[in-house]
């Protein structure tokens, strides 16, 4: 099931800050990796577009600036474009929704970054209102927070807005019929659920996560989805169960704020 989705890169951070988490990727690093790729033929498209060999999504989740000031320049030369899925509650903000240790925040894409992205020929994607465990909300919060974030995009972009990651890459059946009823398309997750049904004419990408360590080599394999492919699927979710533990960390310290 997973094979038929075109090979897909997200990444979160990339950043020479550092932080306890690891989804995050040094400036150099990412650099190394995009120009490896591209001089092995690899070119990007973008969500609902097929794929033809050697074409590939690259995703950024959580929208933050160093995005914008480290892969934007990067991606610009060698005419790569992705999608960057935006908690619009936080735009021009730090990301106060995620545990902080040691104090660190990251800020977020502004409103003229993310403009200028979108005219650049990205997409801009939803990524809710706040950042929260859609899991846990009401009907009404869930609809807030799903059509909520897509009217402010469509509004600040003029882009149509088609598209929605699941913050911490939860959803379930109720989560996927709202974003279906509230005009999306398609949604990008890090793990494909088989328990879910998806709609007629909804489109799900599954996406693999770049990790602080990971080596030019996985990516490539990541990529052509051959041997460690599925190693790393499953060490995937592995750490999609650990960011359900910044929900619990934030509920422990949420005097942190
Ligand atoms: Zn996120």
């Amino acid at each position: 099931m997973i094979d038929k989705f075109p090979p897909a890169l997200l990444y979160h951070k990339v950043s020479p800050r550092g932080e306890i988490g690891v989804t995050w990727v040094k400036p150099d690093a990412f650099k190394r990796q995009m120009e490896t790729i591209a001089e092995a033929g690899w070119s990007t498209i973008l969500p609902g577009e097929d794929a033809d060999t050697k074409q590939f999504l690259l995703i950024f989740d959580d929208g933050y600036e160093c995005i914008y000031k480290y892969a934007y320049p990067v991606l610009s030369q060698l005419d790569f474009k992705a999608i960057v899925f935006i908690p619009t509650g936080y735009i021009g903000s730090t990301n106060d929704w995620d545990y902080q240790l040691f104090g660190r925040r990251f800020a977020h894409l502004s409103e003229a970054m993310l403009v200028e992205l979108s005219k650049a020929g990205w997409m801009i994607g939803s990524h809710t209102v706040s950042h929260v465990d859609l899991l846990q909300l009401s009907n009404s919060q869930l609809e807030d927070e799903i059509a909520g974030s897509r009217s402010r995009l469509q509004d600040l972009t003029g882009q149509g807005i088609e598209w929605i990651a699941f913050p911490f890459g939860r959803y379930n059946q109720r989560v996927m019929d709202v974003a279906v009823n509230k005009g999306y398309t398609g949604a990008v997750a890090p793990v494909y659920r088989p328990d879910i049904v998806i709609p007629e004419g909804f489109n799900l990408i599954v996406a693999d996560a770049v990790y602080l360590w990971s080596a030019i080599g996985l990516i490539e394999r990541i990529l052509r989805r051959d041997n460690g492919y599925r190693i790393h699927r499953k060490f995937q979710k592995l750490v999609n169960g650990s960011s359900y533990g910044t929900i619990i960390w934030k509920r422990l310290f949420s005097s942190n704020k």
